[in-house]
């Protein structure tokens, strides 16, 4: 599998402090903020910082101290947005998977009961 990644993906340009961003959480190797469009009461989107396409190249590439900061990063999330109750992660991958942004981002969406993931039928 090769991945090309693109530097000019809006969330590049966010780590580059091109673009603002409401930040939630941020350590060496991650950084999480709020989703632009929310989708619910919580709505947050944790990526690398490193040039990562989908969570597949990250888990295939990322060190394991980047893989460790990227999830302490959610877990951070988790207890800074109050979802004791549950959420959704969710890692929308290339075309299929209708993936907007090429750079890896985990969502985590919550806050408030969600419906099924896919149609039941
Ligand atoms: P995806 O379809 O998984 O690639 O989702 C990309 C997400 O990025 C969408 O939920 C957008 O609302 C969100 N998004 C796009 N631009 C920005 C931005 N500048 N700041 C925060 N979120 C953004």
């Amino acid at each position: 599998m090769q991945y090309d990644y693109d530097d000019q993906n809006i969330f590049a340009k966010i780590l580059r402090g091109e673009i603002p961003n409401t930040t939630v959480f941020e350590n060496d190797n991650a950084l999480a903020f709020e989703d632009i469009q929310s989708q619910a009461p919580v709505h947050v989107l944790v990526i690398p910082k490193g040039p990562y396409v989908s969570i597949d190249h990250f888990a295939r590439d990322a060190s394991i101290e980047e893989q460790a900061d990227f999830f302490a990063a959610v877990a951070a999330v988790c207890d800074k947005t109050g979802v004791e109750q549950g959420f959704r992660a969710i890692a929308n991958s290339r075309t299929h998977g209708v993936q907007e942004v090429p750079h890896f981002h985990l969502h985590i969406i919550g806050g408030a009961q969600l419906g099924r993931m896919l149609p039941a039928d």
